[in-house]
């Protein structure tokens, strides 16, 4: 059997009757679109990180743009965030009508570069939107300290970082507003997409629930500013507020299976994942970095094992934002990564033996090289 990058069915058989509990719930309820179910799951996952207000919206991406623009953002302005990230951030600030404008990461754990944020400032800089990668959080007080001086928005990427903390704090409870997203494969996952912002400001809440639902206070059918179609689905809704009761158990799965990566492999040769200073990682994807990366993966497929590479390409190369006016040799440190870097199997359900075949043929497809 192929052994890829993330699957959830042996998760699903082990939940699989609390999950069809939760559709029927549904069903019965007689309200299939902005229920009960959205509600208990906004009051929840807003509980789980001590802020005062979620808003369920369509999707992770959705969430950056609703975000954005409940913060603020409209056409014209300048938002500032990496390059290195899943190409929905970019897209995100690019259907606001923003331009995004970015910084370089950090060679050792692949996160901004907080220090060049300050050059990166203009009068039009509306917003900084920086990207919990992989699992784990930027450094957030420099970022909240220029925010503040400069008088511009924080929404925090949080697709990848469901329960990490920074110095005890969770991910999401440092900005403006944090964007979450529940597609399938994330920390947590629905079956389906789903997203969420969280945020402690009621007025940006009322912008957001006014922005997922046409523009138009809930009860008035008028539209006030247009919006979109961006409502989290109810049955999704109650599936997450089932999964979510087993967040830091998922967590804890994930850390398992790292540490049997750094175990396995730290002396292969492989530059392991860092934990940054004040970081608890949650491991969204395990990943590592080799300049044989190309032929390594090649070799693997003998093995059936697939591995994924995130993200091959740079955003600003992408020939879909050139209009943004970046290319080749401007974010060096993106442009190394991408050339070097791939993903470990990881997800809370990866089966032990499986583990040991990808550690195994890794330790030989290494020693071969
Ligand atoms: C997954 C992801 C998104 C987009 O979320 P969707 O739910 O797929 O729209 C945005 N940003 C990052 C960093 C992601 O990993």
């Amino acid at each position: 059997m192929t052994t890829y990058v993330w699957d959830y069915l042996r998760e699903y058989e082990a939940e699989r009757e609390e999950l069809l509990d939760a559709v029927d719930t549904v069903f019965q309820s007689g309200q299939l679109v902005l229920g009960a179910s959205v509600q208990s799951f906004e009051e929840e996952f807003a509980a789980y990180h001590g802020r005062a207000h979620c808003v369920g919206v369509d999707n992770g991406t959705n969430a950056l743009v609703l975000g954005l623009q409940a913060l603020g953002v409209r056409p014209g302005d300048e938002v500032i965030t990496v390059s290195n990230t899943a190409a929905p951030t970019v897209l995100a600030i690019d259907a606001t009508g923003a331009k995004p404008v970015f910084v370089d990461v950090r060679d050792e754990d692949f996160l901004m570069r907080t220090d060049l944020i300050a050059d990166a400032i203009t009068p039009r800089t509306k917003a900084i939107v920086p990207v919990h990668l992989y699992g784990q959080c930027v450094d957030m007080d420099p970022v909240m300290e220029l925010a503040k001086r400069h008088g511009i928005k924080v929404l925090e990427d949080c697709a990848q970082a469901h329960g990490a903390r920074h110095h005890g704090r969770l991910a999401g409870t440092m900005g403006d507003a944090a964007a979450f997203s529940f597609y399938p494969t994330k920390v947590l996952g629905a079956y389906g997409d789903g997203g969420a912002v969280v945020t402690p400001d009621k007025d940006t809440a009322a912008n957001l629930r006014r922005l997922r639902y046409y523009g138009m206070e809930e009860t008035y059918y008028v539209v006030s500013t247009p919006g979109h179609n961006s409502r989290l689905d109810e049955v999704q809704a109650e599936i997450l507020r089932r999964k979510l009761r087993r967040l830091d158990a998922y967590v804890e799965g994930r850390r398992s299976v790292a540490r049997r990566y750094a175990e396995g492999l730290g002396d292969t040769g492989l530059v392991m994942p860092a934990n940054a200073v004040g970081n608890d990682h949650v491991h969204y994807v395990y990943v590592v970095r080799h300049p044989e990366r190309d032929r390594i993966i090649e070799r693997l497929r003998a093995y059936d094992i697939e591995l994924n590479i995130s993200y091959p390409w740079p955003v600003h190369t992408m020939t879909g934002f050139a209009h943004l006016g970046y290319g080749e040799g401007d974010l060096p440190v993106t442009e190394r990564l991408a050339k070097e870097i791939f993903s470990l199997p990881m997800y809370p359900s990866l089966p032990q033996h499986v583990q040991e075949k990808v550690i195994e043929a890794l330790r030989e497809v290494i020693a071969e090289l």
